[in-house]
């Protein structure tokens, strides 16, 4: 059981109020990891995962439930495979969380999607708690320019010459693909915007925040932007993991640790040398559902207000123009 205490200070001439927030046994911020699994096999993240384990990161790692029958734009195993299932509930059995990335590597009709929500739930014992969209998949819930409204839809599209207008539509009532019907009964956080700060939660301080205009989405949560090993150290920075730290922040890095991390059976040396100099810090170092349901039961209601919609949508485009 964790006490949520949030104190609040305002100086006079702040505009915005950040909350100055009291984490869980007296830990001065928080860092976790969602590891996208496109391309990850046990030869390739096993090694990461056991240096996570020994500096007592507990992150979570999502999985494709099923094999799919197409070929997929990025694959990887599947919890179809027996081994890299016995390693994925090895994780977590070790206190990992296992997270959601649809059913499969490529795009699932709504029965199929179904299928593999049921299919996790068998595996793990639970729905999943935490999810991201698989970029490529048509059945992706609320994605492409669905993530926007007005004028940023429009930007959005123009700036990808409308590769994604309409193109995801799980969230898309009658559809073939539609599965948000079961993602509001089965699925507690999807993940939305990406932003460069080390500090998610000063990125998107409304997180988990519900957004009533899209309302098969129970919580949405931000992360910062680190796909591959160097843009993940480049964001975790001695400076960047100091100002994290006098922050009080909080961290959720959305990443694909089968992008660079292991360099066959040792871990790449500086991300090695980040995440112990990170781990001698005093970090809640915990999976994602954890820290986000901590912070939503601090909440007295948590649903986002258009303005502060509108400042997530447009702080997220500025930071794709600068990529
Ligand atoms: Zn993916």
């Amino acid at each position: 059981m964790v006490e949520s205490v949030i104190t609040i200070t305002v100086p006079a001439q702040m505009k915005t109020i950040q909350p100055k927030i009291e984490w869980p046994g007296g830990h001065d911020f928080a860092f976790t990891i969602f590891d996208d699994t496109d391309l990850a096999t046990i030869d390739n993240v096993g090694r990461v995962y056991s240096f996570l384990e020994e500096l007592n990161f507990r992150t979570t790692k999502s999985v494709w439930p099923c094999r799919g029958s197409g070929t997929p734009s990025f694959g990887g195993p599947t919890c179809e495979d027996p081994e890299y299932l016995e390693w994925v509930q090895s994780l977590q059995a070790s206190g990992f969380e296992i997270g959601y990335h649809n059913a499969t590597y490529h795009t699932s009709l709504r029965e199929q999607t179904v299928a593999g929500l049921e299919r996790f739930r068998e595996l793990f014992g639970h729905y999943p708690s935490s999810m991201a969209n698989h970029a490529s998949n048509a059945e992706s819930i609320y994605w492409g320019d669905s993530r926007l409204d007005g004028i940023y839809s429009s930007v959005y599209n123009l700036l990808l010459r409308n590769r994604h207008r309409q193109v995801f539509r799980g969230h898309v009532e009658g559809d073939p693909l539609f599965w948000g019907d079961y993602c509001k009964q089965t699925v507690k956080y999807v993940r939305n915007f990406v932003f460069n700060d080390i500090n998610t939660l000063k990125a998107c301080p409304f997180m988990p925040y519900h957004d009533p205009d899209r309302p098969w989405v129970n919580h949405w949560f931000a992360s910062s932007e680190g796909p591959a090993v160097e843009s993940f150290n480049a964001c975790l920075s001695e400076k960047n993991q100091d100002r994290l730290e006098a922050e009080g922040g909080a961290c959720i890095m959305y990443t694909h640790l089968a992008c660079g991390f292991q360099e066959g059976e040792t871990v790449q040396p500086r991300f090695a040398q980040l995440m112990k100099r990170l781990s001698r810090k005093n970090g809640w170092f915990v999976p994602v559902s954890t820290l986000l349901d901590f912070l939503l039961q601090s909440r007295a209601q948590n649903n986002i207000r258009p303005e502060e919609r509108a400042r997530l949508q447009r702080k997220w485009l500025l930071d794709k123009v600068q990529i």
